[in-house]
């Protein structure tokens, strides 16, 4: 019997990617806790606000592959809890008809089946009048992409958790890991020993691996969320079946930009630049550079016409960004019952519920049903060495 201070499994991080995982640990029978710093739900992290753009639109076959199986584990949560957690609106993606980027990204989904339209520039402006396709760029739409619902996800996946016994306790944060046959984690609350461990803290991982001995190769990247007004409302709106929509790269900036229809707040088209200023994730808001806004307000006034070029509402929210932008989804390298899972690099969320199943094997020593070498640590390492 073990004590209330005891637990098969410790979660560290109560964003998208540890609440999925605690959710699969609970799933399988584990005794588990989830531990978060800050009191839910709070937006200090990178997995608040109410959207996230859901797409197969990458250039890897990996992604491809493991978002099949994500579609799958979304809609099996939809069914669980009961809400809705995602709306197809399809992705217009848009891009120099020339660039290796956009043709590798065609190519993926054409190659791996995923229903997607092919525009032409004599037909896109039947499709989206309200968008300015760039000359010299070319477009297709992924028809199955769409938008999830960040916060309500986080409150359904956590509200299964418990269901199944998991124990959430926030406003608790971690101070210190002794690795062991039993791991001791002691928090700002109390101390608890465990059989495995997951962290997954997103801007804060490596603050918690310096007590394990390892730092990552992790950059935290403050990027400024900006919702833009519309000169005529309801013209982007979701409701009027306006997609999400990802530039790969145009005059504006070698980043993607990308945007979501309006929705969350009537109106406003959210579009952000897919990059950012390094910062701390505790002192997020002393970044204050907006040079992205100022790229961001020639792509809107260049692109989207029916837009105001200012920005009504700018939030904030962190990346923590790796060297290839690929996941760290791994054992520590020193103490296998240690388990990390990282680096999201902007682009986790939609992954969130097969990353949580990842996870979820590999602290129970089970073999994941993909290939992760992608995502192993030692592909740092070789260009490293001051890792251990
Ligand atoms: C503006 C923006 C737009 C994005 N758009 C998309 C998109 O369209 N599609 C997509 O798929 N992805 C998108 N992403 C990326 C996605 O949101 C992230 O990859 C994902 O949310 C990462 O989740 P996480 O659980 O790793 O991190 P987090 O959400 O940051 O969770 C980590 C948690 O750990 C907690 N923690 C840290 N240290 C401790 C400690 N010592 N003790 C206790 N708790 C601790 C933190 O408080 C935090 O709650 C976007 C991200 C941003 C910022």
């Amino acid at each position: 019997m073990m004590s209330d201070s005891e637990f098969d499994c410790v979660v560290i991080g109560a964003g998208v990617q540890g609440s999925f995982t605690a959710y699969q640990l609970a799933k399988r029978k584990k005794k588990t806790l989830l531990l978060e710093q800050f009191v839910l739900p709070h937006s200090r992290g990178s997995s608040h606000g109410q959207t996230r753009i859901i797409r197969k639109a990458y250039e890897e076959d990996f992604y491809v592959r493991m978002m099949e199986e994500s579609y799958k584990l979304w809609t099996q949560m939809e069914k669980e809890a009961g809400v809705k957690l995602y709306r197809q609106t399809g992705l217009l993606v848009m891009g120099p008809e020339n660039n290796e980027n956009y043709q590798i990204r065609k190519k993926t989904l054409l190659k791996n089946n995923v229903p997607m339209e092919q525009l032409t520039p004599e037909n896109f402006g039947q499709h989206f009048p309200n968008v300015s396709l760039a000359k010299g760029h070319a477009a297709f739409v992924e028809l199955t992409a769409g938008v999830l619902y960040a916060d309500r996800t986080l409150k359904a996946v956590q509200g299964q958790f418990q269901k199944l016994g998991g124990v959430i306790r926030d406003n608790e944060k971690v101070t210190n890991i002794k690795p062991g046959s039993l791991v001791t984690v002691s928090t700002s609350n109390g101390v608890y020993r465990t059989k495995r461990l997951v962290i997954a803290a997103g801007p804060w991982t490596n603050k918690l691996l310096v007590d394990t001995g390892i730092q990552l190769p992790l950059e935290v990247v403050r990027i400024n969320v900006c919702y833009w007004r519309e000169k005529v409302q309801g013209s982007y709106d979701v409701k009027q079946s306006f997609p999400c929509f990802l530039q790969t790269e145009g005059e504006e900036s070698s980043d993607h930009i990308y945007g979501l229809p309006a929705n969350e707040y009537p109106g406003m088209v959210k579009i952000c630049l897919h990059a950012g200023s390094n910062t701390d994730p505790d002192q997020r808001d002393q970044q204050t550079d907006r040079s992205d806004i100022e790229t961001l307000q020639r792509f809107v006034s260049r692109r989207f016409p029916g837009l105001f070029s200012e920005p009504a509402v700018v939030e904030s929210c962190l990346y923590t960004v790796t060297p290839d932008d690929h996941f760290v989804l791994d054992h520590h390298p020193a103490y296998r019952n240690i388990v990390i899972g990282a680096g999201f690099s902007g682009h986790g969320f939609k992954f969130g519920p097969v990353v949580g199943q990842i996870l979820c094997d590999l602290s129970l020593g089970e073999v994941p049903s993909f290939d992760l070498s992608p995502f192993r640590i030692r592909r740092f390492q070789a260009k490293n060495k001051s890792l251990l």
